[in-house]
Formats: structure tokens, sequence, C-alpha cells
């Protein structure tokens, strides 16, 4: 009998990647505060609960996949939250990329009761999520994971056991730090070419065949060209991840760089209400200050 999973928090990413356990024909229960996230999921044979409790109840592995951490602490360690209520030999996989204080909190409430908790962060986006194919970095005992493993296969093919719980977690800043980053130079590259009256797509094609190339170059025919700022990865939650990796710079005593002007970048567009769009859509703020403007053309241009 397949092991019973529990998913919390269906969003742009946990939606996908719930999708694609369920295809593996684990038997699942989702939650989510916006009933219209679990919609698909049900019609595709998940059960719907009325709470986060409920989804413990009825599970041996639940895999959560919130905002940040104010949202994880709450979700597992208010009275009656996931950690109290979970039957001993539980395994509770936290999938949000929080704060490493906020798993190294976690785990010694959850053993002082018998019950496994592991960090797992993603990387890949929603294609990835939706692809299978995301990148998962997960901080805890190996023991749990191992358990866990076929059901951790179903969401991507990577599995990178980083360390204790934390580890996880700061591998996932680091890596969204320098995403971003990326992100802005290929922007900032991308408004002079355009206002030097290059083709964006010509930008596309010589930088990704050359030395300047990274994965934010897809941004490029995915979403700049077609202007589509739908999430996504909302400018919010970067904001958020780069909170996290100047927090652990700052704690350890690492002088760091990129990552403020990166962030100057998000909070720029948290000022102009695009909190809620993809982070591509700071390409828009970069073309007012550079007086320029990407032409507009098909997706996948
Ligand atoms: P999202 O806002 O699209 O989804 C979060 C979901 O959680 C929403 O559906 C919301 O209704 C639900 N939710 C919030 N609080 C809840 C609670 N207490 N109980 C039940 N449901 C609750 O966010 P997302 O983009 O799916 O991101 C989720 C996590 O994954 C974040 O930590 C994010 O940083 C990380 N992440 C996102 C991406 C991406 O490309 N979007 C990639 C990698 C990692």
């Amino acid at each position: 009998m397949a092991v019973k999973v529990g998913f919390i928090g269906v969003g742009n990413m946990g939606n996908p990647m719930a999708g694609n356990i369920l295809k593996q024909s684990f038997p699942m229960t989702v939650f989510d505060l916006n009933p219209k996230a679990m919609e698909n999921l049900v019609q595709a044979g998940a059960a719907k609960a009325g709470s986060a409790g409920e989804v413990v109840d009825n599970s041996e592995i639940v895999l959560t996949s919130l905002p940040a951490s104010p949202d994880v602490e709450a979700t597992y360690l208010n009275a009656g939250g996931l950690v109290d209520r979970a039957k001993p030999g539980t395994i509770l996989i936290d999938l949000s990329s929080v704060l490493p204080s906020t798993p190294r909190k976690i785990e010694p409430r959850a053993k002082a009761r018998g019950v496994h908790f592991l960090e797992a962060p993603v990387s890949g986006g929603v294609s990835g999520a939706r692809a299978a194919t995301l990148a998962i970095m997960v901080g805890g005992d190996a023991e749990p994971l191992e358990r866990a493993r076929p059901v951790l296969r179903a969401i991507g093919p990577n599995i990178f056991h980083v360390g204790p719980v934390g580890a996880g977690n700061i591998a996932k800043a680091i890596n969204n730090m320098m995403a971003c980053v990326n992100s802005l130079a290929m922007m900032e590259g991308l408004a002079v070419g355009v206002k030097a009256g290059l083709d964006p797509m010509t930008v596309y094609e010589v930088v990704k065949a050359s030395s300047g190339g990274s994965k934010a170059l897809e941004r490029i025919p995915r979403a700049l060209i077609p202007r589509d700022f739908e999430p996504g990865f909302k400018v919010a939650l970067m904001n958020k991840d780069l909170d996290t990796f100047t927090a652990i710079a700052k704690e350890l005593h690492v002088p760091i760089s990129f990552a403020n002007v990166a962030q100057r970048y998000q909070q720029m567009a948290l000022a102009a209400g695009l909190g809620e769009q993809d982070t591509s859509v700071v390409m828009t703020l970069i073309e007012q200050l550079a007086v320029t403007k990407v032409p507009q053309g098909k997706a996948g241009a």
C-alpha cells in the first residue's frame, strides 16, 4: 500500500508539486487557505481537508509549501499545529524557503514527540515544478529522508542531502541570491542593448552562446518580450529570500555587495505595488530609469 501523503499550501509551487505526487499514485489529502487552489487536485483524485490538522490526521508524510517563516512557524508550532497533532513516526517536510532558524526551531519540538522533520526547499521555478525537475535541498536526518525519498523523487530528480536542518535553507538562499543577481545583470544588459537598437532576441541568442549566459536569459523570450509578468515567482518572495541571505551573511560577518544591489530593485518593485507580480516585472522599472522599452512580441518568440 502506497504511503499516504498530505500537502498543505498548493499555490504556484505547491499545486504542480502535489499534482506530480498524485500522478505517482500516492493517496493524497490537500489543504490550502484558498479553496480555489485545491480544485484541480481534487478533480485529479486528492481528498480535500478543511484544515491543516485534518491533513496530518490522514497522512504518514506531510509536505508544506507556504510563503515564509511566520506562516511555517504558525502552521507547525502553534498549539494544535502539525507538530502537536502528528502521530509519532509521521514525517513532516517543509518545502518552503525560510530563515534557517525556522527549521532549527521545529526539529527539536518534533523529535520530542517522536515525529520526524525535514526542511527541503526547492529550486527550478513553476516550470520545474510542473516538469518534476526541481532541485531539492534537504536538511535533517538521513533515515526519514530515505523513507520520504520516493515521494520527493516525484517532484524532482536532484535530491541533495545538504546537512542538518538549516543547511538546506542556507543553500537555497545562496542559490536565490545568485539567480536574482544574474537576472538583474541580464536586465541591465538588455536595457543597454535595446536602447542601442539591438534586437532583444539577438542579445538572447548571442549571450546564450557566449560567456555571459545564465538561466536568467530565458526570461527574455518567456517573460520580457511577451511582457508576461504573471507569477511565477513573486517579487515579495524574492525580497524575502534576499532578506534571508543577508541575515545569514550578517550573522557570519561575511561582507556582501551584489545581494544588496539586487534587493534595491525588489524594494523598488514593492514600493511600486508590484509585489504580487513575477520578479521579471523589475524590467519595467529598469526601462523607466533607462527611458527605453523592450519591444513587445509573442511568448517564446
Ligand atoms: P504562493 O503564494 O503562490 O503559494 C502559497 C500558498 O500557500 C497559497 O496558495 C496560500 O493560500 C497558501 N497558504 C498560505 N498560508 C497558509 C496556511 N497557513 N495554511 C494553508 N495554506 C496557506 O507561493 P509559491 O510561489 O507557491 O511559494 C511557496 C514557497 O516556495 C515560498 O517559500 C517560495 O519562496 C518558495 N519557492 C517558490 C518558487 C517559485 O518559483 N514560485 C520557487 C522555489 C521556491
